[in-house]
């Protein structure tokens, strides 16, 4: 160590991305298994031909569309390079340091990364015995500390999601001067018609914020487009300290023509849930206790075994995502995909 870095990120965990392995299936990073939606590649090379020029830094027209599709004021969003990037400047634009972020856990594996680059202290508050989010034990771990809490839901990478009324007492619960991020990367996977849209329930709320990406139904996930719908003041700071030109312009195009095809998107989501729904009764069948999910993954809890059913889909052409001691986490593919990592998963269980 030669004491140019922060001696606090050594403690900190790498962010481990889904493996890629040539001629293997990959169902690790909770991708969707079609191709961009149409309209997008040729809008990504009709953008290109100005690659010389800076892209709009303000992403207006971006700005303008989401605003139209989500029924917003264009004021309250702000894109950034993936959600990811978004939830680091939330994080900055509301903790010092020393300050408290509180979310549950296990959660998606960047909020700790993002609390100690912002020298913000995690707050982790142990998931459910279901795997769900324990919100009012959230509630009452939020101290005059407490900056920032992020909520995922659906929850990466158990799949669970908060329902309406235990989403709306923790809001109601939380005091106004801490701000709330729903996570809903996956919002359009979710079925069950009691999870609420996190931009219904944020409402007027004063210190709510819904985080949203482009990456997962939308199908750009090498592109890097994520977008908020904050309260005016939040998303003002967020586009203060944002990289500047952090959406590229081939992302902006991409990112318009991707939602011009919001209906095929929506087919798209609905048969990777028709598969998901496929794929968990066929999972317990087996003996997994996987709980029930409104994203476009599977969790499966088998705790210390799940570095080697990880290890076993691979050597049968499989890549899962393993959270060692924990569980498992597999996106749905295309029905041929989940046919071979089903028939993997029944010898590993056997
Ligand atoms: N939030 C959650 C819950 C996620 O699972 C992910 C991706 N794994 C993200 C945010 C970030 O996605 P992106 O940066 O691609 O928008």
């Amino acid at each position: 160590m030669s004491g140019l870095t922060r001696p606090d990120l050594d403690a900190l965990p790498n962010y481990v991305p889904g493996r890629t392995v040539p001629g293997a299936i990959k169902l690790a990073s909770n991708e969707v298994p079609y191709g961009p939606l149409p309209g997008v590649v040729e809008a990504i090379a009709e953008a290109a031909a100005d690659t010389h020029r800076y892209p709009d830094m303000g992403v207006v027209a971006l700005r303008e569309a989401l605003a139209e599709r989500y029924g917003v004021d264009p004021d309250r969003i702000a894109t950034g390079c993936g959600s990811v990037a978004l939830a680091e400047h939330l994080a900055r634009v509301t903790c010092m340091p020393g300050d408290e972020m509180l979310y549950s856990w296990r959660s998606f594996e960047a909020y700790p990364i993002i609390a100690a680059t912002a020298a913000a202290a995690s707050v982790k508050v142990p998931n459910t015995p279901e795997h769900g989010h324990d919100l009012p034990a959230m509630a009452a771990a939020v101290t005059d500390r407490t900056r920032l809490v992020l909520v995922c839901n659906p929850n990466n990478p158990t799949g669970t999601a908060i329902r309406r009324p235990e989403l709306e007492a923790f809001l109601d619960a939380v005091p106004e001067n801490v701000l709330v991020v729903i996570d809903e990367a996956y919002r359009e996977f979710v079925t069950d018609p009691q999870v609420p849209d996190g931009l219904e329930i944020a409402g007027d709320r004063p210190n709510v914020v819904v985080l949203r990406t482009l990456s997962k139904a939308w199908g750009l996930a090498g592109l890097r487009v994520g977008f908020l719908v904050a309260p005016p003041e939040v998303a003002a700071a967020v586009r203060k300290i944002v990289t500047p030109f952090s959406t590229s312009s081939t992302a902006q195009a991409a990112a318009l023509a991707a939602l011009r095809q919001a209906e095929e998107m929506q087919r798209r989501a609905d048969q990777v849930v028709a598969e998901r729904e496929r794929l968990v009764p066929a999972l317990r069948k087996l003996g997994a206790d996987v709980p029930e999910s409104q994203a476009n993954f599977v969790w499966l809890p088998l705790g210390d075994g799940a570095t080697e059913f990880a290890a076993a889909c691979e050597r049968a052409g499989v890549i899962v995502r393993p959270f060692a001691g924990d569980g498992v986490r597999v996106t749905v593919g295309t029905p041929e995909e989940n046919d071979t990592f089903l028939a993997a998963a029944e010898a590993a269980l056997a």
